[in-house]
């Protein structure tokens, strides 16, 4: 097919060197006509069998459909055959040489009756399965769209949880070490108000011992020998009382050295020790979502089988 730029001059007229613009294209004959000469081609015997096209409706087609050569190569006649065995196309020649053996030689004609009206007839399952799978993705393509603001929704929640236990367990542990300084503060409290106390007692009977001290002393100085008698008598009781009290804060433990220590509940030292993670976050794909549905009836045989070689 020679060109001038996009507009492509007919084939027949240039062989007689004339530059006609072309207007139709014969796929049997792969030539570009001009408009006379295509009703010379309609009408000529040999080639009125021909589908011609605009040109202008064959170049809308895909290149891959362009490509198609409608002659047999080896014998240049009509490709009006399909070996299924061999899964090409062949012509009449073919079809009794290289094919004769083979079984399913499905005749195109036939494949596509005139009686169901437009050949295009036999695209329309296909239409039809390519508007299911295009539903069918549109639908997926939604639903993983859904899936996807589900999912950071889901852990925007979750993120929520984990915060939300995470200050449940603070609040818990700041009740109990609340409660338990309380406890230490209490305890510090009387024990060292009991010690205060004693050390009151025993200031006391401090002062008592020097009292008796001065007495024992002037006694000692200026008494007289009946006086040191019957004043040491007295001495003796004053401190034997002195000694009682004394002893008495030692026999009930006042003395006793008090010291103040802590123990941890077993189940925090256990807790600290054994906890390694905080909780655990997982993905489940098992849920399926999309139910694709096939509406197309993709098992229907796509050549339908017939004998042809019989009816020829
Ligand atoms: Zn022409
Ligand atoms: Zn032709
Ligand atoms: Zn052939
Ligand atoms: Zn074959």
């Amino acid at each position: 097919m020679a060109t001038n730029d996009n507009t492509p001059f007919c084939d027949i007229c240039q062989q007689r060197d004339l530059n006609k613009l072309a207007e139709e294209f014969c796929p049997h004959c792969a030539e570009v006509l001009c408009g006379d000469c295509r009703e010379h081609h309609k009408i000529s015997k040999s080639t009125k069998s021909h589908q011609t096209i605009s040109l202008e409706k064959y170049n809308k087609l895909p290149s891959f459909i362009k490509q198609i050569s409608h002659n047999c190569q080896e014998h240049g006649c009509i490709l009006e055959f399909y070996c299924k065995s061999h899964d090409s196309l062949c012509c009449k020649i073919c079809s009794i040489s290289a094919h004769k053996k083979c079984k399913e030689i499905i005749f195109i004609q036939d494949f596509l009756p005139p009686s169901k009206g437009h050949p295009s007839v036999a695209l329309n399952n296909i239409e039809k399965i390519l508007k299911n799978l295009e539903s069918n993705i549109s639908s997926a393509i939604k639903d993983r769209k859904r899936n996807l603001t589900g999912l950071r929704e889901q852990k925007r929640v979750i993120s929520e949880h984990i915060k939300d236990k995470r200050y449940k367990i603070n609040a818990l542990l700041d009740h109990l070490e609340e409660q338990l300084q309380q406890n230490a503060s209490t305890l510090e409290k009387t024990n060292c108000g009991k010690i205060e106390q004693i050390i009151a007692n025993l200031e006391n009977e401090k002062e008592k011992v020097e009292d008796i001290q001065i007495d024992v002393e002037s006694v000692k100085l200026f008494a007289s020998n009946l006086q040191i008698f019957m004043g040491t008598k007295a001495f003796q009781e004053r401190i034997s009382t002195n000694e009682d009290n004394v002893q008495q804060l030692y026999d009930n433990g006042s003395l006793n050295n008090v010291t103040m220590t802590c123990t941890f509940n077993d189940k925090v030292e256990g807790f600290m020790k054994n906890i390694k993670t905080f909780g655990d976050v997982k993905i489940d794909k098992s849920q399926k979502h999309v139910s694709f549905s096939w509406k197309g009836d993709k098992s229907a045989q796509f050549y339908e089988p017939t004998s042809v070689l019989e009816s020829i």
